[in-house]
């Protein structure tokens, strides 16, 4: 499955590379209109590759706790803020001394939005829904809220934070799903 998608984003960059060297040869500049035929880009014709990497090494309790179907975050000690993600220093105090907290996972949608349109790499994914709910704790976290049917998600409605599969590719994350009623 992962291959596969491989190979899409491949044959979608093939494609792309092709069409722009078509459009210079043809022009003499990198520019064309965009997917709707409304405006004209101008296309870089330096193709840059980008993965993001990021050190993990002082939350790392956070993704052991992913492992066994907890979510886990991080308090201060000193002034009590919490932060979602988990952050190893807090910026109010300028320090370091802060408590791993489990979650409730319990909180109140605040706002959400269904992606249709969705970036290339994506683009596999069902429209998938992305929403802020505030914490029983008080604190906010966004997620992608999995939702059977779009149409009945509400501001207010009462929501769960629990650890998912991503799937095709097989992580693991968090996300809210409805809570039972
Ligand atoms: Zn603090």
């Amino acid at each position: 499955m992962v291959m596969s998608l491989e190979a899409r984003y491949e044959e979608f960059w093939r494609q792309s590379i092709k069409q722009l060297n078509d459009v210079v040869k043809a022009t003499g500049l990198p520019i064309a209109p965009d997917e709707k035929g409304q405006y004209n880009l101008w296309y870089d014709v330096r193709e840059m590759r980008l993965r993001f990497s990021i050190s993990v090494e002082r939350i790392k309790k956070f993704f052991e706790g992913l492992r066994e179907g907890k979510v886990y975050t991080t308090r201060c000690r000193r002034c009590g803020r919490y932060y979602f993600p988990p952050q190893a220093d807090c910026p109010y105090c300028k320090a370091s001394d802060m408590d791993w907290v489990e979650v409730s996972g319990e909180g109140e949608l605040l706002t959400y939005t269904v992606i249709n349109t969705k970036p290339l790499t994506y683009s596999h994914y069902p429209d998938y829904i992305v929403a802020i709910a505030r914490m029983r704790e008080g604190f906010n976290v966004l997620a992608w809220l999995r939702a059977d049917d779009p149409r009945k998600v509400r501001v207010g409605m009462k929501v769960k934070l629990q650890v998912v599969k991503r799937e095709p590719e097989g992580y693991l994350t968090y996300e809210f799903v409805p809570a039972e009623q």
